[in-house]
């Protein structure tokens, strides 16, 4: 296989060529970017690997592209990087790696391209380009990674065992390549993951996030989440989770098994949106299914509250996880909260009031929690699910009709309990509440508008069933 033309064609790789070439350093293109190239996936990141140092082969680089791009050195790690168009050139020595028993962080020596491909995570990770005139643009593959493109495996290219208790966030690596490529893992290297899992406890939560929000961002996330499932990692990255999986059954009544259902609610939000928070809120909708489990002779498995349950549990999973403790996190607790809400509202009579109270309590997330709702029907009777879909249809159209009404969304009460503080010549007190509640409550059914003089004369008339005189006229508020 050779590529030379792909080297020719790109004029900044045409251009570390030619230096490498003048300088005589031995010079190779590695890692993602050759693997994608062989799958013909689009990639702007392009590893160089030199025999020598790469912060000078970087320095020599820069200075022979047109705008002389800046150099950004991590001294450190004995890495440059050169931004240039929308390309990113990472360039580093070749080095030789070796691991102690309690830490990820190797002992690194200068080393030859054989050494370096020996350091890499997998075989189809491990492939080289030639920059060197000999053999210009030929792909240099010890481990047979060209083979298991074909193949859409991933194994590694030395011992599983060693390549993955050296670092074990391999581990989740394998399982987040297999994802996003939809490779298999090759039974050794998977039997070694299994045997290896305990060794996850030395990886930095944010490493582990890093690589679990890839899997959340693919295509079927659900198989990564099997993969990590089977390998027995999940058990300790994201035990909640698991607690879904099983099915109990007492006099011959069974509930679903919530874990693969949950898998399929994820899948069905990753066909219709991209947006990783929303995929989080399918991932925990159910998660307080376990906790919140009960069995009664009439009503059968009951999960009673779950939704408030789990709305409670997401900070708590979200701050483990190390995930942003911010307003995504709101997103997603707000969803789990909400999720059961839309349901009624496909059996009976739609009442106008119940879409304005999801509305209102929904607010810019309406989309997203349809989204979910809709996603959440995964019932293998057919015709139920034809029938239920359909009745989503109207109340979709009927949430939209309401809303271009009366704009409930973003609705805020013309009378705050300020307003009613003023009024009345109340202090914040139990009333305030009562009556705020009361004037909202009518909005919401349609009873008044959200308009100031219809909600103030509500607001006098519920004053007087508390015993209470206005002091001030609409005119005289401040
Ligand atoms: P992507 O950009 O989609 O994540 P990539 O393969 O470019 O894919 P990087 O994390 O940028 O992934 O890593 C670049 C290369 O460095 C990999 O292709 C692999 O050869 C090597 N590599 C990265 N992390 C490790 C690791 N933990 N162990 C061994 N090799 C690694």
């Amino acid at each position: 296989m050779n590529y030379k033309e792909v080297v020719d064609n790109n004029p900044l790789l045409e251009t570390v060529a030619k230096v490498a070439q003048q300088t005589g350093l031995e010079t190779y293109v590695v890692g993602g970017f050759v693997r994608d190239l062989i799958l013909k996936r689009p990639s702007k990141d392009i590893d160089i690997v030199c025999v020598g140092s790469g912060i000078e082969l970087a320095k020599a680089v820069a200075e022979e592209l047109p705008d002389k791009p800046q150099v950004n050195y991590f001294k450190n790690f004995g890495t440059a990087q050169i931004k240039a168009q929308d390309w990113e050139l990472e360039f580093v020595g070749a080095r030789k790696e070796s691991y102690q028993r309690n830490s990820r962080k190797p002992i690194v020596e200068n080393g030859t391209l054989e050494d370096d491909q020996n350091r890499r995570d997998f075989t189809i990770n491990a492939l080289a380009i030639s920059l060197q005139a000999n053999n210009y643009g030929e792909v240099i593959d010890p481990f047979g990674g060209i083979k298991h493109l074909e193949q859409r495996v991933i194994k590694t290219p030395l011992d599983p065992d060693i390549t993955f208790s050296d670092d074990p966030l391999r581990m989740m690596r394998a399982m987040r390549f297999a994802t996003q490529l939809k490779f298999d893992i090759e039974p050794n290297t998977f039997e070694s993951i299994q045997k290896n899992k305990e060794r996850i406890k030395i990886v930095s939560q944010e490493r582990i996030t890093v690589e679990l929000n890839k899997i959340v961002a693919a295509s079927v996330p659900s198989y990564g989440f099997k993969l990590l499932f089977y390998a027995e990692l999940l058990h300790l990255i994201f035990p909640e989770m698991v607690d879904l999986h099983g099915v109990d059954v007492v006099e011959g009544k069974a509930h679903k098994d919530n874990f693969f259902h949950t898998l399929q609610v994820l899948d069905n939000v990753a066909k219709v949106s991209d947006d990783l928070w929303l995929r989080w809120s399918a991932i925990m909708h159910d998660i307080a299914k376990p906790v919140t489990k009960r069995f009664d002779k009439r009503a059968g498995w009951t999960f009673h509250g779950h939704e408030d349950k789990g709305a409670k549990m997401v900070p708590h999973i979200f701050r483990r996880l190390k995930l942003p403790m911010n307003d995504r996190m709101r997103f997603v607790q707000k969803l789990v909260r909400l999720h059961l809400r839309p349901i009624p509202l496909f059996r009976d009579h739609i009442t106008d009031s119940a879409i304005r109270r999801l509305l209102f309590d929904a607010g810019d997330d309406i989309d997203a929690l349809m989204m979910l709702c809709r996603a959440d029907i995964t019932s293998k009777n057919h015709e139920k699910v034809k029938r239920f879909l359909k009745n989503f249809d109207v109340v979709e159209r009927k949430l939209k009709e309401i809303e271009e009404k009366d704009r409930m969304r973003n609705f805020q009460p013309v009378i705050t309990g300020e307003v009613i503080m003023e009024a009345f010549d109340l202090k914040p007190s139990r009333e305030v509440g009562l009556i705020k509640t009361a004037v909202r409550e009518a909005v919401l059914d349609g009873e008044i508008r959200n308009e100031i003089e219809e909600a103030f004369a509500f607001m006098v008339k519920k004053g007087k069933e508390y015993g209470l005189t206005p002091v001030k006229t609409i005119k005289e508020l401040s």
